[in-house]
């Protein structure tokens, strides 16, 4: 049995709700957080037989915050490059249906769990259509909420919808645990009718689920949203489904039918003005800010400013790989204070501290996990994550928060990363790898790879 007292020292600790401490200590007791201080001071509050793991040259601070992911699509990296938004969704959609089995959705949840472990990433917010990813989080003790996704454009389609999302949520919830929760998440604006919108908010808030929806993200979807035009009306009417226009914006539509008042996460909100942001600050509801997928789909740098400037709790999101192609969020961070910088002309705008807080409490605030984690205060969660500060690539450190932000970003694998007390990354390896998902990934990258050379002929 291992001890219930266990001290980890660090040549910096970031505890996040206060300074970075030089040289210090953090006491873990039963999977919470006992204590944090100076190491010097650590023996007065510990029994004498406690292990102590120096850690060494390393920023020992919380587990990263991935507040959105997909993880089934891990096996889809590289495979969309360059493709246009609604051709993007519409290969997504095909391949996921037609060419991946629930074998090969399970190995890639796996795959991007062990990838978010080795960055440092211990709490997922993942929308996923198979559910597979709540199995693979329990397996591999990661914490996380998996919001099953609902779909359904055509109003005639709200009842069928809901009684399947009602069946799967009953099922999924009686393996609910106290790391890994279900949640909904009526999918977006293009893909769902004003109706199943309303269906699905009274549901999440009857059975006090938690909700996440993708809005605000492209041009195409205001105007589906504000004007019924553009492409995903043309494609709509072209399945005989009636468009009309239907608010003053996507976050207006989401307060019309109810979603606000259900408090959900909110994903990308790029096409947002201030009158947006009230309606979100004044419901409670949260955002997650995706700046590379954002940019990398060429639909913009969002506004964040605005949402802070609102006092909306906001988090870091990856969203998949397959419009990213890493799931790294001190990449993330970094890539958030450079587009603040040049939004606002000003090079401290978004400072490294403020970014590494939205990768940590931020997102556990925006999803309703900011008494548990996110800081390292006495009481919370023992979710933690070490990083190297070694190495002449990061040498010098003058500040421990710019160089994970800035000189890590993007390359950093964590030498510790734990759960709830549990370690489940230790000198820099996955305890609970398996050879065996990467080779079927594989076998399936060369399946997807023949479908889309077939296509092309
Ligand atoms: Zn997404």
């Amino acid at each position: 049995m291992s001890p219930a007292h266990t001290l980890y020292t660090a040549d910096w600790v970031l505890p996040m709700v206060t300074p970075p401490l030089p040289q210090g200590a953090v006491l873990v007791r039963d999977g919470q957080i006992a204590w944090v201080g100076p190491a010097a001071h650590a023996t007065a509050h510990m029994p004498a037989d406690t292990p102590v793991h120096a850690l060494g040259t390393v920023a020992l601070m919380p587990g990263l915050v991935n507040a959105h992911s997909h993880l089934e699509l891990t096996g889809l990296r590289g495979f969309l490059e360059g493709l246009d938004f609604r051709e993007w969704l519409r290969t997504l959609t095909i391949v996921r249906r037609d060419l991946l089995s629930e074998d090969d959705l399970l190995d890639a949840s796996r795959l991007g769990i062990a990838e978010a472990l080795r960055h440092g990433i211990t709490t997922l917010a993942d929308c996923t259509d198979s559910a597979l990813p709540l199995a693979a989080m329990r397996e591999l003790g990661v914490r996380g909420i998996g919001y099953v996704e609902v779909f359904g454009p055509d109003p005639l389609q709200c009842d069928e919808s809901m009684a399947r999302l009602r069946q799967r949520v009953a099922v999924l919830r009686a393996a609910d645990t106290s790391l890994v929760r279900t949640g909904v998440s009526p999918h977006a604006p293009y893909t769902v009718s004003a109706t199943l919108f309303a269906a699905t908010a009274a549901f999440a808030r009857a059975e006090e689920l938690p909700m996440a929806v993708h809005v605000g993200e492209s041009a195409a979807e205001s105007a589906f949203v504000v004007e019924g035009t553009g492409p995903f009306a043309v494609r709509l009417r072209e399945r005989g489904i009636a468009v009309a226009p239907q608010a003053l914006s996507p976050i207006a539509l989401l307060e019309d039918t109810g979603v606000l008042a259900a408090r959900p996460l909110l994903v990308h909100v790029i096409r947002a003005d201030d009158r947006d942001f009230a309606r979100i600050a004044d419901h409670g509801a949260t955002i997650v800010h995706c700046p590379i997928s954002n940019a990398k789909l060429g639909h913009g740098i969002a506004p964040l400013d605005r949402m802070l400037a609102h006092g909306i709790a906001t988090g870091l999101g990856s969203d998949s790989v397959a419009s990213n192609d890493r799931m790294h969020l001190l990449d993330e961070a970094r890539q958030a204070t450079l587009f603040h910088a040049v939004r606002s002309g000003s090079p401290d705008s978004l400072s490294a501290h403020d970014a590494l807080g939205l990768a940590t409490h931020g997102g556990a605030r925006a999803l309703g996990l900011g008494d548990t984690i996110g800081t390292i205060e006495p009481g919370k969660a023992a979710d933690l994550a070490a990083f190297a500060l070694d190495g002449t690539d990061i040498q010098p450190v003058h500040d421990p928060a710019v160089a994970l932000v800035h000189a890590l970003a993007g390359r950093a694998t964590a030498l510790l990363v734990m759960v709830a007390g549990r370690v489940l990354v230790r000198d820099g390896q996955l305890q609970a790898a398996s050879a065996d998902w990467e080779a079927r990934q594989r076998v399936t990258a060369a399946r997807l790879g023949e479908w889309r050379q077939r296509r092309s002929q």
